[in-house]
């Protein structure tokens, strides 16, 4: 029987979106082999279980769950021997993730203890007449794509983009089968240990965990221009994010890219200045909660995700936004 794996990715309790879109995904796979088969939602935490029961109603057959205290926090080393652990039991047919920061770890680290191939950044996947799986996954942040095929019957690690995972809203009335596990201390030996984790500053924090996100555009300038999205970042506890021209620009670091061959983030507020708002960009972001855009073209595309649009020039407004918070933050200090 086909057993298609995929990994629930929580927070703090709470299963992440992403997970629904993998679940949207695996029954495509296995609608495509067109052969009897499940789909198996794989977590590894603590106290899940009432979040895990829901999972059924969204198209999970079976959860296979491994529960222990030592896996509350993500530790590589670890998940990953765990995962590979009950692949090597299980053999399933493929295991698919969303692409963070965590997965890009762990996908490495279970394809190179199961000794399979891995395919990160994962657009596109189809599989051919002889049930080989291909993948296309962007090469040069999306100016070029690859098409990798998968040798042999091992089982491939595949990490999707979270812009091209769609979740389905609940449709059916089942139940999966929970299949628990629990995990002893001891039970694999690891050559790392974690010793303590520190908080990040918020203007370091990844992307992907940031509550504020100030992000700028090609609109906002190579030069100096750029210094007042930190400025704004700095003033209201925010981090920095910007579109892809300002990445190939390298005034921002690719891991602060956000969009379909960037990341996905889910901030409580971002704020986009001098952006477009193309289709490939606001993949990323569509679902943050509050959106403000800053923009001198009134009919640009980002205006129509916006909470509060502003028509106006970044180089005008910001330094006076700026002014004005440092000024609300000093009379209240
Ligand atoms: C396969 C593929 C994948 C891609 N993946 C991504 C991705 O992950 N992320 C991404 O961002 N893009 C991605 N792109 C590129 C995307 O299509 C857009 O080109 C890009 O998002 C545009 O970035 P921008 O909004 O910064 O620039 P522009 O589209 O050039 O927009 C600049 C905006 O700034 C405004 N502006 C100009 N001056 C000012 C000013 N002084 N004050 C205020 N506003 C001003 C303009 O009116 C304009 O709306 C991808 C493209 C492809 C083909």
């Amino acid at each position: 029987m086909n057993d298609i794996w995929l990994l629930v990715q929580h927070r703090e309790g709470s299963i992440e979106e992403n997970t629904f879109g993998l679940i949207s995904e695996a029954r495509r796979i296995l609608a495509t082999l067109g052969t009897e088969g499940m789909v198996t939602a794989v977590a590894l935490g603590q106290d899940l279980r009432d979040e895990l029961n829901n999972l059924g109603a969204y198209g999970v057959d079976r959860v296979r769950y491994v529960e222990s205290e030592l896996l509350v926090r993500y530790q590589g080393e670890l998940f990953a021997m765990v995962l590979a652990d009950q692949v090597r039991k299980h053999r399933p047919v493929c295991f698919i993730m969303a692409q963070t920061a965590e997965t890009a770890d762990l996908s490495a680290r279970l394809a190179a203890l199961l000794e399979t191939g891995l395919a990160t950044c994962a657009m596109d996947l189809d599989i051919d007449s002889t049930g080989t799986f291909h993948v296309v996954r962007p090469l040069d942040n999306g100016y070029r794509f690859e098409d990798i095929r998968f040798a042999g019957k091992d089982t491939p690690v595949i990490a999707f983009l979270p812009a091209v995972l769609t979740s389905q809203e609940p449709d059916r009335d089942e139940q999966a089968e929970l299949w628990f596990e629990t995990l002893e201390e001891g039970a694999f030996s690891l050559k790392t240990k974690v010793l303590r984790t520190i908080e990040a500053d918020p203007g370091d924090l990844d992307i992907e965990e940031a509550d504020i996100i100030v992000a700028g555009g090609r609109g906002v300038g190579k030069g100096e221009g750029f210094a007042a999205i930190h400025e704004l970042a700095k003033a209201i506890g925010g981090t920095v994010a910007g579109t892809r021209p300002v990445i190939d620009w390298q005034i921002l670091p690719y891991e602060r890219q956000i969009g379909q061959t960037g990341k996905t983030v889910l901030p409580r507020l971002i704020i986009n200045c001098g952006i477009s708002g193309a289709n490939e960009y606001t993949a990323g972001m569509e679902k943050s909660q509050t959106v403000v855009a800053i923009n001198t073209d009134p009919r640009a595309r980002i205006f129509r995700f916006a909470d509060l649009g502003i028509v106006g020039d970044v180089h005008e407004l910001l330094p006076m936004l700026i002014e004005r918070l440092q000024n609300i933050k000093k009379s209240a200090s």
